[in-house]
């Protein structure tokens, strides 16, 4: 049985319909994605028990709690605007929602907790005097404090300056792994989501259309939508590479190489070959060029490490990599 499972569960609204199933092992950490109103915050909602499904179950430890209490849960959330309580300096935050009811103890454990966020010290801090990164690491903190069977993240780095993001990003992993916390945690940011997740969990339109280990998500993508959605590439119509075959072919950029000498594919059979592709565009972006070109009228993406001196090139791609998607 799994740790967690949301089965069947719906939620309607006038113009929208969420219906989802899916399950996290515990000491999983799985992040969902999908593009804007395509229903991310509404399953966080419906699993911390903000709103109620209109049918469906929710299981923790095989215990419905589709009825439960946001506080009887065993859930805690950590949000984009850190959320702190104002009234309360830094330590009291954390202390919040301990179960330990002894005060030296509770300060003892607040204090290691800091610790463990990089925030040693900052006990007595009100809160208003922290920085951004500083709120969301006591925000983390006073989540890990209440001791919850799942943490869920609604995106909490989305306010943060880039550089920040992936520090503050490897210390929720770290602190994941050290302490084999359950993770539930949403992000429109694909990389991040690829750098923090053991799973990915795609949504679409109220649906979940997919759910992968990340780096297979990004390496065998199930449909030219989660292919486009977690990375660049290149979709042709898979005749044009295949005699009779259905459907669309797909590559990464990372995948293919190009040629300026002409290749003759009976020279490559374990390798996909694009004749006579013409360059379009070449954009540096500092460790390699990303060169736009033609192939048949059709639009190809190629990373490489120089700019091509000729206008028209082959490109060779391992068939290994080249995916069939309907
Ligand atoms: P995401 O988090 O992926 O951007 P949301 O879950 O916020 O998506 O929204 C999904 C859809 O549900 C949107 O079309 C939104 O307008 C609709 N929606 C969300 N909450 C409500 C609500 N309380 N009442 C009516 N429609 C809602």
């Amino acid at each position: 049985m799994p740790f967690f499972e949301a089965k069947g569960i719906e939620k309607k609204y006038k113009d929208f319909t969420l219906s989802a199933s899916f399950s996290i092992e515990e000491g999983e950490f799985l992040s969902i994605i999908g593009p804007s109103g395509s229903g991310k915050s509404t399953l966080l909602s419906l699993i911390a028990g903000i709103e109620d499904p209109d049918s469906g179950t929710i299981t923790i430890g095989g215990k419905d709690i589709t009825k439960e209490r946001i506080q009887k849960r065993g859930i805690a959330m950590v949000f984009q605007d850190f959320s702190l309580f104002p009234s309360m300096n830094t330590e009291r935050n954390i202390q919040f929602g301990m179960k330990e009811k002894d005060r030296a103890k509770r300060k003892e454990l607040s204090d290691k907790l800091l610790e463990v966020v990089g925030l040693k010290g900052y006990g007595k801090r009100d809160v208003s005097s922290l920085s951004g990164g500083e709120a969301q690491r006591v925000a983390l903190a006073r989540a890990i404090a209440a001791e919850p069977r799942i943490i869920l993240f609604d995106e909490p780095l989305s306010a943060l300056d880039p550089p920040l993001r992936k520090h503050l990003r490897s210390i929720i992993r770290g602190i994941h792994d050290s302490l084999g916390i359950t993770v539930i945690y949403v992000t429109h940011d694909i990389e991040e989501a690829f750098a923090v997740s053991d799973r990915i969990l795609v949504m679409r339109d109220g649906r979940v259309i997919t759910v992968k280990d990340a780096e297979e998500l990004y390496r065998k993508p199930d449909s030219l939508f989660t292919a486009f959605f977690t990375g660049e590439g290149t979709a042709l119509p898979a005749h044009l590479a295949f005699e009779n075959m259905e459907g669309s072919i797909f590559f990464r950029p990372e995948e293919a190489e190009i040629a300026e000498d002409r290749l003759s594919p009976e020279m490559y059979p374990r390798h996909l070959v694009l004749e006579e592709c013409k360059v379009v565009s070449a954009d540096f972006s500092g460790p390699h060029y990303m060169l736009g070109l033609s192939y048949k009228g059709y639009p190809v993406l190629v990373e490489a490490s120089r700019k091509p001196r000729k206008a028209d090139v082959s490109v060779k791609i391992p068939k290994d990599s080249v995916l069939i998607l309907p």
